[in-house]
């Protein structure tokens, strides 16, 4: 079945009128849709779903009226209009009137509901269309590349606030406590990127960028936490505006933070939405963490403004045009807001993320043919959002920041209001950089996976060779190969050179100008591709991890957590080589060896448990005892956020029993004064209580849950629940996320947390097969989906195997490659055990 409509009949314009009822849960529609008719039809075919069409009239230029009819076609999403006679070519005028429902799935046109002080539970109605939703609102040609113009009118409550994509053109009152808020017109655009909404809403005051007014909406009571995402807004908005050269497409730009919302956030031009930890925050009390999401996704929406509204993707397919730039350009411009937050360096974290899927069998290219557009969900994912950032990032580095910056602005120039391939985006950056870009990326983009360069002495220098990395081959046999920019700095016969070497083939000597002393293959860090040093070298590169860069001693940590996943070395020798990093500085490299202890804590049996954990302390207490509990005058954010990081895994995999005593004493007086503890300070605590409590803490998380003041404080206290051990609260906590006690927006996420946790795993495991029925109606299906992902922590046989007969038995599909990956990951996870397991307990025993 072909799911793309015919382009015989072209929307140009839409007028559309709602008339949501917030009670019932219903709406009722009227829309007149200009079209262009290029051959003569009988029958017109577009997209709905979940809609009832009662009224169907087309009318010619001249007034002459002819009256259709509809039939849905539910199985493919789509209403076919039928005329007794056909509709000669040009423009028609066709109206339907239509019937739908505010649903709960978080997707099209939803209700969310959230509570007042009073406990009195509100209503508003919200949209998410993308991918392909907006056939759930309105009857509509709902693929990217019919743009057209978008007329909205929304007939409301009184007392209700109406936003929409563009500026408030007129109200009128209908009687009977009803009013129609009228839109202004919108530019060219999708489908995806038409919003509305209508509640009890908040705004903060305009703030300016040149023509632009910037305002952040809420449900009553948060807008005293809108001042940072606006700030975040207006810097993003100005710095685009900049980079891009060409000024913000909308008339006004809202940011609304919605209660019940199912992913991070969506760039609905001039209307962006966002779950309300990504928008909404409180300065004085937000960990560094905290804040850096809210900057980021700001920016990441605002980037998109252009980057997907403006110049849009032709199909799903390069759904990664979007999503890999709007990754790419949060960077830029959080770096450029707040250098001191060194985001290019945190940045290594996600690229490590992508690397970690990117090395699957089943990984997939960035960029693939999509036949479905429901097959494009399943495109969300770290491959699309890291791994594409990371490309680009590589090829910002090769091309240098101006040309690739003027290829981007030629390539927004050449395909506003329009869309475009990714052969688009290689012409402009070529035009721009004076050499053909295909025969560099392609091999990024279109093709999974990505090498692991070897790094050897030769004679008169090095030897470089490539393979593909997989957990599961390691040096993958076979024949890929990729144009790898390698950035190469060598210290040899006394002089330290630093050049970039193009690794095409299987292999390349490089010339060093005497006897090498160390070399580093990933210099600076932008490099999409894992290094294995000769042992010499890695040895020379050890002794002394100071002399690298941060982000370079990251991507050494990770790239031998990683040799050592795919059994290319020792998971022993990998815990020894983790000593050299006991004077370490940077947060980063402490989130990667907390991670890859995290991972260890998983394939070990409990009786290594304890070994693991004084391994940990032996690693992290010299660092937190150096930075101490109590922040010091002129001490970066970032410090005090690796305070926090550092107590934190002290506390709960290191089961630090000072640092328990420590939390349990600096909780109780935060409880009386709360500026008696920094910020970055109050996850790492909560979370050490959870992992040393019991009914007493439960309780008082919970209802610190229940009342939080902030979005970050809710998360704080419901992902605490899942940290604790004992089985009989985390089974509570299971109970919590089906009913309704928990928002479906992050159940999934809290179980998840649960199957990851050595403590809960087994339980969760057994609730999962018990309710995944329940579950995957109650929960939006873009988060049941990543709910899985925790099977992976599911390590040993037993589980491995009844996870298969799980998905198999209960025909579960995920979308894409995303259940082979999953259970992939879960295959390297029981390999690693069978082949490290006592080795490790033997070694842990004694440590
Ligand atoms: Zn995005």
């Amino acid at each position: 079945m072909s799911y793309r409509l015919p382009a015989t009949v072209v929307p140009l314009r839409y007028e559309i009128r709602l008339e949501p009822d917030l009670k019932t849960g219903t709406f009722a529609g009227e829309e007149t849709v200009t079209v262009t008719v290029r051959q003569p039809m009988e029958e017109i075919l577009l997209n709905a779903a979940d809609l009832t069409i009662d009224r169907v009239s087309a009318t010619d230029a001249e007034g002459r009226a002819l009256d259709g009819a509809a039939t849905l076609e539910p199985e493919a999403e789509r209403a076919r209009l039928r005329f007794p006679a056909a509709l000669a070519p040009g423009e028609w005028r066709l109206t339907l009137g239509f019937e739908g429902t505010l649903n709960d799935q978080l997707h099209g046109f939803y209700r969310s509901t959230w509570k007042d002080a009073s406990g009195a539970t509100h209503v508003m109605a919200a949209t998410q269309f993308e991918a392909v939703d907006a056939r759930r609102a309105f009857p509509c040609w709902d693929e990217p590349a019919f743009k057209a113009v978008f007329a909205v009118t929304l007939v409301v409550p009184e007392g209700y606030t109406a936003v929409a994509n563009t500026r408030v053109v007129g109200e009128r009152p209908l009687g009977a406590g009803r009013r129609a808020v009228a839109f202004a017109d919108t530019i060219r655009m999708s489908t995806y990127l038409v919003a509305f909404f209508v509640g009890e809403l908040e705004a903060t005051e305009l703030v300016m960028v040149g023509p632009t007014p910037i305002r952040i909406w809420c449900v009553p009571g948060k807008r005293h936490l809108a001042r940072f995402g606006q700030e975040a807004a207006a810097f993003s908005l100005r710095f685009f505006e900049e980079y891009y050269g060409i000024p913000y497409p909308g008339d006004k730009l809202d940011l609304l933070g919605i209660p019940d919302f199912a992913s991070g956030a969506m760039e609905n031009l001039g209307a962006i939405t966002f779950r309300e930890t990504a928008l909404l925050v409180d300065e004085t009390a937000a960990s560094h963490n905290e804040l850096e999401r809210v900057a980021d996704v700001v920016a990441h929406e605002v980037a998109h403004m252009w980057f997907g509204d403006l110049a849009t993707m032709a199909w799903w397919n390069g759904i990664w045009l979007n999503e890999a730039f709007a990754t790419f350009m949060e960077m830029l411009a959080v770096h450029a807001w707040k250098p001191q937050w060194d985001r290019w360096v945190t940045f290594a974290v996600s690229r490590a993320a992508a690397l970690g899927v990117d090395g699957l069998r089943a990984s997939r290219p960035i960029e693939f043919p999509v036949e479905a557009p429901r097959d494009c969900e399943a495109m969300f994912d770290l491959l699309t959002y890291e791994k594409g950032a990371s490309v680009l990032r590589m090829l910002e580095q090769y091309l240098g920041p101006d040309v690739f910056r003027a290829g981007v602005r030629l390539y927004l120039r050449r395909h506003a209001y329009a869309n475009a391939e990714t052969t688009d985006l290689w012409r402009a950056l070529g035009d721009a950089a004076g050499q053909p870009i295909p025969t560099v990326m392609d091999g990024w983009v279109f093709r999974p996976g990505y090498p692991v360069v070897r790094v050897e002495p030769a004679p008169g220098g090095l030897r470089l060779s490539q393979r593909r990395f997989t957990y599961l081959d390691g040096e993958a046999p076979g024949h890929q190969r990729w144009q790898v920019p390698v950035r190469l700095r060598a210290t040899a016969g006394g002089q330290t050179v630093e050049r970039g070497v193009l690794l095409g083939g299987a292999e390349i000597d490089v010339a060093l100008p005497g006897p090498i002393d160390r070399v580093v293959a990933n210099a600076g860090g932008h490099g999409f591709y894992r290094v294995r040093y000769a042992p010499e070298l890695r040895d020379r590169l050890l002794a002394a991890p100071s002399e690298l860069a941060p982000i370079e001693r990251f991507d050494v940590v990770s790239d031998l957590l990683a040799l050592c996943q795919a059994g290319l070395l020792p998971a022993v020798e990998y815990l020894e080589l983790t000593a050299r990093f006991r004077d370490e500085t940077d947060r980063n490299v402490w989130t990667v060896l907390a991670a890859s202890f995290g991972y260890v804590n998983r394939v070990i049996d409990d009786a290594a448990r304890s070994g693991l954990a004084a391994l940990v302390r032996d690693r992290f207490r010299p660092a937190a005892a150096r930075l101490g509990w109590d922040p010091r005058p002129g001490e970066s954010e970032l410090q005090r956020q690796l305070r926090g990081d550092l107590l934190r895994v002290l506390g709960t995999i290191g089961d630090d029993p000072d640092v328990r005593a420590a939390a349990r004493t600096r909780y109780a007086r935060y409880r009386t004064d709360e500026t008696a503890l920094d910020p970055n300070l109050v996850p790492a605590v909560v979370a050490t209580l959870a992992a040393g409590g019991g009914e007493a803490e439960y309780a008082e998380f919970l209802e610190r849950f229940r009342r939080a003041r902030t979005p970050q404080e809710e998360q704080r206290y419901l992902y605490a629940l899942a940290g604790f051990r004992r089985p009989e609260l985390l089974r509570q906590t299971l109970d919590r996320t089906l009913n309704g006690e928990i928002r479906s927006q992050d159940a999934p996420f809290v179980v998840r947390s649960l199957l990851a946790s050595v403590y809960g795993r087994a339980l969760a495991w057994e609730f999962v097969k018990a309710h995944w029925q329940t579950m995957s109606r109650l929960y939006p299906p873009s988060a049941y989906r990543r709910l899985y992902e925790g099977v992976t922590a599911l390590v040993s046989p037993k589980w491995e195997e009844e996870a298969h007969a799980f998905f198999a038995q209960n025909r579960i599909e995920l979308g894409g490659k995303t259940l082979e990956q999953y259970l992939e990951q879960l295959r390297v996870g029981v390999r690693f055990q069978e082949r490290e397991a006592s080795a490790l307990s033997a070694y842990l025993r004694r440590s």
